[in-house]
């Protein structure tokens, strides 16, 4: 039936057709059956959740792990108020990782701990991360995908992705904006933080700076589960008195770590001399 239709497709191609009827134009030969638009499984058929959930779990936790440090930001955009991307830094070479508490960075690591290749810049302000998404990144972000997935995969795999990963707050900002946003189940399960104090400059508007600081400790507070907390100050020069005043809301804050603070001063009164010859890892080495 089909031969003979098609047959007599191909003729009425190359000639009239001598039908009654309207003639219609040759349809293009099928290369395969036609599938129907959308399969719809249930969910008890999927070999994910087929298995137990102690093998989904290792499942998770190899997609959900992140292999580096994730730099959150707020971007306040229409769409989406926070952005997120992996460090490029591998973590043994990440200065705030690496450096013991209490340390002074070099300009040379100053300049590291900013991490401003890892996030795509605003093209009007470079210190802003861009709130638009690239095809190409939409296409990469596939954890956010399979969150969106469905709500059983979000159930199964939302904690996991906060409790083993470390996360970065360059901008304080993003961590004010952060629990606006976010219920404190949430706040709760981040384990392991990085954050960036603002850049004291001891006068122009320096109490202001100061009370915006204090906010974001006490946001700080709300993450109750945290285990690693690495903060790193950021003085003008790093006098004593600019030191004491940006870690006084952290001394006085009830935290569910101990702090380990690093600092990192904007500007240098006197050029230090490292042993190295520039940087400060000579002091760890030393
Ligand atoms: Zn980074
Ligand atoms: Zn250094």
């Amino acid at each position: 039936m089909a031969g003979k239709r098609k047959r007599s497709s191909n003729k009425a191609h190359d000639a009239p057709s001598r039908s009654t009827h309207t003639p219609r134009p040759p349809r293009p030969p099928r290369q395969t059956p036609p599938k129907p638009l959308v399969d719809i499984y249930p969910q008890s058929q999927s070999l994910l959740f087929r298995l137990p959930r102690e093998l989904r779990d290792i499942i998770y936790a190899d997609i959900f792990t992140a292999p580096r440090t994730i730099h959150v930001a707020y971007v306040g955009g229409a769409k989406r108020r926070f952005r997120s991307f992996l460090c490029r830094s591998p973590s043994e070479e990440q200065v705030e990782r690496i450096r013991p508490a209490g340390a002074e960075l070099c300009h040379s690591c100053t300049l590291r701990i900013l991490h401003y290749d890892c996030s795509p810049r605003d093209k009007r302000d470079g210190t802003r991360v861009r709130a638009t998404t690239t095809r190409e990144e939409r296409q990469r972000a596939r954890v956010g995908s399979m969150l969106r997935c469905c709500r059983r995969v979000y159930d199964e795999t939302i904690e996991t992705l906060y409790t083993s990963n470390e996360f970065y707050f360059e901008n304080p900002r993003s961590l004010l904006e952060l629990p606006r946003s976010t219920p404190q189940i949430r706040l709760s399960s981040f384990r392991h933080l990085y954050l960036q104090s603002p850049v004291w400059d001891g006068e122009r508007g320096d109490e202001e700076i100061l009370r915006r600081w204090g906010k974001v400790v006490r946001a700080l507070e709300k993450m109750d589960g945290l285990q690693t907390l690495r903060v790193i100050l950021r003085p003008l020069f790093g006098l004593t008195d600019e030191r004491e005043r940006l870690a006084k809301p952290l001394v006085e804050a009830r935290l569910a770590v101990e702090p380990r603070i690093l600092f990192a001063p904007f500007a240098r009164m006197t050029p230090v001399v490292w042993a190295d010859g520039g940087c400060c890892r000579a002091a760890l080495s030393g």
